[in-house]
């Protein structure tokens, strides 16, 4: 295969985009004129929206061929909606991962696939700035420095999904049998040449979030307990300590008892306190047991991450 002629398939997840969408098309065709090297393909996953994306996407598809159609059954989140992407590339030799509201400008993407032609397998673009201000922005910040110390596979703070995969890595993703997907962390751990291109993170260009504050806490969790056992450890320790600590406050009383230094029956604010102290660590405990134990239950089920209704245009 010569280089010139490399196939780059484009993976948007799309969910309530129509505000966007006419905009999108427009760079994303201004970007394959400019780059006639490359054999390019769009992939849009229409994760269940509820406005006219899909309609949008299938009339461009209808008009430009190299626009092709992925459409979920219903909402199934950004994650899924990506691995639906990344599964329907067909042939491709590299694959660029995007939002559809392009605060990821398309226009980066020409230097993913020369860091790509040097010899990378993975690409990853790194924000020089960011737009997000306020609770998100707090929110990505606490996220990123609690999960670089918890896992062993540290992603970069400053990356996000917007990157590119070369055939073997989108190989390697595909491969990987979990439904709790956090793409940022899988694409670290699965390995491979990594080079990272700097980009200036974008505003928005219409519409607003898609992704509710609650649902991104969720793929934190999902980050942080898929790549660490490092609460599980904390408890241990936990435990360990409360014990120690019990069994000295013991001996310290049998002591006194055996003494006679102190032979009423007090202390009633202090059993309070402990037992209380003592209910809530074993409560939060077995919350963090639940974490593991809900998404072991959700792998074990073997249900599928997303269902396809439909597709258009050629695999
Ligand atoms: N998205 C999706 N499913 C959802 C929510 C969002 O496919 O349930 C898409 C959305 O259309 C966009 C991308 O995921 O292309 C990122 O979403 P958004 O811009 O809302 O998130 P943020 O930029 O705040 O992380
Ligand atoms: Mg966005």
């Amino acid at each position: 295969m010569s280089a010139s002629a490399s196939k780059i398939a484009i993976v948007i997840p799309v969910f309530n985009e129509e505000a966007v969408l006419p905009e999108l098309f427009a760079r994303l065709t201004a970007l394959f004129a400019a780059q006639p090297g490359c054999t390019w393909s769009a992939v849009l996953v229409d994760d269940g929206s509820r406005d006219r994306s899909a309609e949008l996407i299938r009339a461009q598809a209808a008009q430009d061929p190299r626009f092709r159609l992925v459409e979920l059954s219903r909402n199934f989140g950004f994650q899924s909606a990506l691995s639906a992407g990344l599964a329907r590339t067909g042939d491709a030799d590299a694959v660029v991962t995007m939002d559809a509201d392009l605060q990821d400008p398309p226009e980066v993407i020409p230097e993913f696939v020369a860091a790509w032609r040097n010899g990378a397998d993975i690409v990853r673009a790194s924000r020089r700035s960011r737009s997000e201000t306020g609770l998100r922005r707090a929110g990505f910040d606490l996220f990123h420095s609690l999960y670089g110390k918890l896992t062993d596979y540290p992603i970069e703070p400053n990356t996000g999904t917007f990157g590119l995969l070369g055939r073997a890595a989108l190989e390697a993703f595909n491969g990987l049998p979990e439904r709790h997907r956090f793409f940022p962390g899988l694409r670290a751990w699965i390995g491979f040449k990594t080079a990272d291109v700097p980009y200036d993170r974008k505003q928005r260009a219409a519409g607003q979030p898609q992704q509710s504050f609650r649902r991104l806490v969720r793929y934190a969790m999902d980050g942080l307990f898929s790549f660490s056992y490092l609460p599980l450890r904390l408890l241990s320790y936990c435990g360990l300590f409360v014990a120690g600590a019990g069994f000295a406050a013991g001996v310290f009383f049998a002591v006194r008892r055996i003494l006679g230094i102190e032979t009423a029956a007090t202390g009633f604010t202090t059993l309070v306190t402990l037992i209380l102290f003592l209910g809530g660590v074993q409560l939060i405990g077995i919350g963090v047991l639940g974490e593991y134990l809900g998404r072991i239950y959700d792998e074990v089920k073997h249900r599928p991450q997303y269902i396809v209704k439909q597709t258009l245009g050629r695999d």
